[in-house]
């Protein structure tokens, strides 16, 4: 079986999960684990497989040297809902292989990343080779939906076993081709941080009653105002240590005149911050960015809300926390009766510290991206989104957030979307990656 059968199997499991437990068939997440042995027969003979309840698996695999400390390689077999009548090309849990693609749903978001990790530790050890540093592969059931039941248990499981890691890869950002208009050439974007998360809740109570006879400003007008104040009064933006560094890798392949300006950066940070705040993207990188997402207030057309309320999604910067942006709304909008605080303080999520760019796995992942990626330009990055990395913060202290893909900006609105699928000379690639970080170790 080729790569691209392999990964197409793995698809046909519809390993979609909830946040909602009930609503989940656990039934095709223990089938894959189950398939998973046939697959890769080499890696299941040699390393030794431990199941971190229904949603863990570790695979362990012996290093000569115990001297070192490990490196542990993660990814997640669990995805988001996909619907057949949805207009997909190709039904999103078919695994079809047509015109050099897999399709459906888990081919970019990362069912990839098992089937490309497994089968490069397949294909070294039918080459006999044994790593100098124990390599773990760690793999959640339930990424998408906080990964508490997988990277959760599985980050417990390696506190148990006293495992401090070298570092740590996972999903990430990708080898992007196209994505900026100031470099040319593909950008290997390495999330050394990951920004923090957090649904605030603004709230303001009002008097309920019969809306003929209103008073000047109801609950739902004085939230209102309170979100608009929120909208009008962006966090500061900022260069931090990851974006300082992103600059400094670009400069050199940047055409004029941003390679002169980012050369220059430390003189020009606002025309920079400026340049950035005005493109969503490129906004994201420099700022902690706030979404009002949902609202609420009365029930019914002729009836007073006695309570208004809307929802804020934050993304927080590296260096801010999450404690910081509830004081910061309730000092902009308490003059509107309105106050903030944290609808699932449990589900929010501190930004991560920002990983070195000198270190053995920084180094390791740099060299493997020359030989996978020749073309591409290493760069530090900051993840905008989230990773089951979050749970590993105690086990290691470098972590590091790649997808060995080329991506352009279509193929990234495919993830999370309709007809998500990956050509095979990416599968190809993404193997090529992985085998040489781990011949490396
Ligand atoms: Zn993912």
């Amino acid at each position: 079986m080729n790569i691209a059968e392999k990964l197409s199997s793995l698809v046909k499991f519809r390993t979609v999960s909830s946040f909602r437990p009930e609503e989940e068939d656990e039934k095709p997440f223990a089938a894959l684990i189950e398939a998973l042995p046939g697959l890769y027969p080499g890696a299941h003979a040699a390393l030794e497989r431990i199941l971190v309840g229904p949603r863990g698996i570790v695979y362990r695999w012996q290093g000569k040297n115990p001297s070192l400390k490990p490196a542990i390689f993660c990814a997640h077999f669990d995805v988001v809902p996909a619907s057949e009548s949805d207009p997909w090309d190709e039904p999103p849990f078919s695994g079809t292989i047509r015109d050099g693609f897999v399709w459906g749903r888990g081919t970019q978001d990362i069912k990839v990343q098992i089937a490309c990790i497994l089968e490069a530790a397949e294909t070294l050890l039918s080459a006999g080779f044994v790593p100098e540093r124990t390599l773990y592969f760690a793999f959640g059931g339930d990424e998408e939906v906080g990964g508490r039941r997988g990277a959760g248990a599985i980050s417990k499981w390696f506190s148990g076993q006293n495992v401090h890691a070298s570092w740590v890869i996972d999903e990430g950002s990708p080898v992007g081709q196209g994505l900026v208009g100031f470099v040319h050439k593909p950008i290997a974007l390495i999330g050394i941080a990951e920004k923090g998360y957090a649904d605030i809740v603004i709230e303001v109570p009002g008097q309920g009653g019969h809306a003929s006879m209103p008073p000047r400003n109801t609950a739902l007008g004085a939230l209102s105002h309170a979100i608009a104040r929120i909208e009008d009064k962006p966090f500061p933006a900022r260069i931090t240590k990851t974006t300082d560094e992103f600059l400094a890798a670009l400069a050199p392949h940047a055409v004029s005149p941003y390679k002169q300006i980012f050369s220059l950066r430390h003189l020009l940070t606002p025309v920079i911050l400026k340049a950035f705040s005005a493109t969503p993207s490129t906004n994201a990188m420099v700022r902690t960015t706030c979404a009002a997402t949902m609202a609420q207030a009365s029930p019914k057309e002729n009836v007073l809300p006695n309570l208004a309320q809307a929802v804020i999604n934050v993304r927080i910067m590296p260096g801010t926390t999450v404690a910081q942006v509830i004081d910061r709304f309730n000092a902009l909008i308490a003059p509107y009766g309105a106050k903030a605080y944290a609808k699932f303080p449990e589900h929010t999520v501190e930004p991560s510290t920002e990983s070195s760019t000198s270190s053995e796995g920084w180094n390791s992942i740099v060299a493997a991206i020359s030989e996978a990626f020749p073309d591409a330009i290493p760069a530090p990055f900051l993840f905008t989104a989230g990773t089951d990395t979050k749970h590993y913060r105690g086990i290691t202290d470098d972590i590091y957030r790649f997808q060995p893909l080329v991506q352009t900006q279509a193929d990234l609105a495919a993830v999370h979307n309709v007809n998500e699928k990956v050509s095979v000379e990416n599968l190809e690639r993404c193997v090529r990656f992985y085998r040489a970080l781990m011949n490396q170790q």
